[in-house]
């Protein structure tokens, strides 16, 4: 198990370093939203982290997040990144701070019946698979605009913006142009003004690749194990 002063160190490390990525880009970093991803880790750290700065958590499981989000007693925020399967989402509550993984019609009108059910409209981001790996979700570049078009109308989900990841690799500067295609994406159809969509948002970047995300425009960093550790399943 991790000790508190090694995770207090973490925590530090990491904001630093997107501090100094927001001085090089010349963004101002309280512009951008440190995630804690905490599957795997235990609520008992993740109540130490709150305390050491990190107030966001990041589940990809809906049973992990019902389970941990009763015991975690921190006034936190609650983000659902993971692949969400349709049939977990009559689980979601008022609680969901922001869904990172909207990557399919299906799954939108199951969040949209789930939230007219208990009176809430759900944040979204839309997935988009920019580097085309096959193992990845997320909606193809060049369908995105339809697919927004096709969930404008949907009043119980409210989408904020664009996410994605990006393909693993030793050498960070390899994925920059993954980043900088998802910027233009949002930015391209920020400039189409669709009703009820909003591109606020940019969730990339992740424990290998956040300071380039963050130079890139990154508004949101999802951050596992360069906070908690390595993951052991
Ligand atoms: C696990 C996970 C992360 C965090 O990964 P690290 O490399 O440990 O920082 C970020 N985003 C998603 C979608 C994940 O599943």
């Amino acid at each position: 198990m991790i000790s508190d002063q090694e995770l207090k160190t973490n925590i530090e490390r990491v904001k630093r370093n997107i501090a100094e990525a927001a001085a090089r880009a010349g963004r101002n970093p309280d512009e951008i939203l440190l995630l804690g991803v905490t599957k795997t880790v235990e609520p008992e750290i993740m109540q130490k982290s709150y305390d050491y700065g990190i107030t966001h958590f990041g589940e990809n499981r809906v049973q992990e997040y019902i389970r941990k989000s009763d015991i975690v007693k921190r006034d936190c925020s609650w983000h659902i990144i993971g692949r969400l399967q349709t049939n977990k989402v009559k689980y979601l509550d008022r609680r969901i701070y922001l869904i990172h993984s909207l990557d399919r019609i299906s799954l939108a009108e199951a969040l949209q019946a789930r939230g007219e059910k208990i009176g809430y409209v759900f944040p979204v981001l839309v997935q988009v698979n920019v580097s085309g790996e096959s193992t990845k979700a997320g909606i193809a570049p060049e369908n995105l605009k339809d697919f927004l078009l096709s969930i404008s109308k949907m009043g119980n989900i409210n989408v904020r913006g664009l996410m994605t990841i990006a393909p693993y690799t030793n050498v960070p500067e390899e994925v920059r142009h993954i980043f900088r295609k998802l910027k233009k994406l949002s930015v391209d159809i920020a400039g189409e003004r669709i009703e009820n969509i909003s591109m606020e948002e940019l969730s990339m970047g992740m424990s290998g690749d956040y300071a380039i995300a963050v130079e890139e425009g990154a508004t949101i960093v999802r951050i596992g194990s360069a906070i908690y550790g390595e993951r052991i399943y």
